[in-house]
């Protein structure tokens, strides 16, 4: 019998796939790790395990107590899998920035969702990290996952996503491309790969609007680079703990438009139907093409699934009313429809 004992072990070992027709013009060889593949449609079941885990073994986690995180959505999926397997309840602080679906898919699996205002300063009140931070001390036996300072964070990707891509590869990585947010899956992977091999280059995808990319070249945190963003799921208006600048080399920033327009022609051309990141991640591969070589070996990590995003950048509508869809290119479409 081949059998799973329960849902959580199914996380990981998802596949390597390589990129055809949205690569044809990178001399190396693009491949894409594809983490919706994950049974919470995330690389963020990987952390939210291990997160778990080890508030578990650290005593911080006990039967039958609340877990609380400020999340996205793809962090507390991945949190509620582990908390409906293992006995816990969930309660999750997100922004109004994030889509009504991924709140939804959370309260289908059980958890309690809390709203809070996007364009409010962390240190606000309001804000989901202060929300999150106070519920953690007035909710008896709760304790608050913090996704962005949990060490165990990158921790997992150092375990799992890393040694996976390294063994995939056989070795012959030679570039990692990832979008940026808590820096978990970066850092964690990179740690890895730099162990096995010093040379592999490891560039980060920010987004216009996100602090992180003139913080790693300047060292500087400055809040004028901070402003409102469409794109979900990376960039950041803080620097988490769980950043090591020193195993990156590079960062390069995406535009909102240009990361949307890349996820829908993924899965237009390569049946890959990912979220918003995924095609900023792409992009960011487009914009640093001119530094690859023919046998190089790129592997761009693919976070989550389109599924969460179709009354967004699937929407042509969506798309339109933001501008990064022409509409007369869309008129064009329908007309040739008939
Ligand atoms: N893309 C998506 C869709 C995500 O949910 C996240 C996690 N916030 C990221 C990218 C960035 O990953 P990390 O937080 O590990 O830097």
């Amino acid at each position: 019998m081949n059998i799973k004992n329960n849902i959580l072990e199914t996380i990981g070992n998802t596949p390597m796939i390589r990129l055809n027709k949205v690569a044809k013009d990178i001399p190396a060889t693009v491949l894409a790790k594809v983490d919706y593949f994950n049974p919470g449609n995330s690389i963020k079941d990987r952390m939210a395990l291990k997160m778990v885990e080890v508030a578990e073994q650290e005593g911080k986690l006990k039967p039958g107590g609340t877990i609380i995180e400020g999340t996205s959505g793809n962090t507390g999926m991945g949190l509620a899998l582990a908390a409906v397997v293992k006995g816990y309840k969930c309660i999750f602080v997100t922004t109004d920035k994030q889509s009504k679906e991924k709140a939804d898919i959370l309260k289908a699996v059980g958890a309690e969702v809390i709203v809070c205002p996007t364009n409010v300063m962390p240190e606000d009140p309001r804000s989901y990290y202060s929300v999150a931070a106070r519920l953690a001390k007035e909710v008896p036996n709760s304790y608050h996952m913090n996704q962005y300072d949990n060490l165990a964070n990158r921790l997992a990707h150092y375990e799992t996503t890393g040694p996976e891509i390294w063994e995939q590869t056989g070795g012959k990585i030679t570039h990692l491309i990832c979008t940026a947010g808590t820096g978990g899956t970066i850092v964690g992977t990179a740690q890895y790969l730099k162990e096995k091999n010093p040379d592999v280059q490891i560039w980060a995808i920010d987004v216009y609007g996100s602090l992180l990319t003139k913080y790693f070249r300047t060292g500087e945190i400055d809040m004028n680079e901070v402003h409102p963003y469409i794109s979900e799921g990376f960039g950041e208006d803080f620097v988490p703990k769980n950043y090591d600048m020193s195993v990156i080399d590079h960062f390069e920033q995406v535009t909102d438009k240009d990361g949307a327009v890349m996820a829908r022609k993924l899965a237009r051309e390569e049946g890959l139907f990912c979220g918003y990141s995924a095609g900023s991640c792409l992009q960011g591969l487009m914009q640093l093409k001119g530094k690859l070589k023919k046998d190089d070996v790129v592997v761009c990590i693919f976070h989550d699934h389109g599924s969460r995003y179709v009354a967004k950048i699937y929407n042509d509508q969506w798309m339109i009313e933001r501008g990064f869809l022409d509409v007369k290119t869309f008129k064009d479409v329908i007309s040739s429809r008939g």
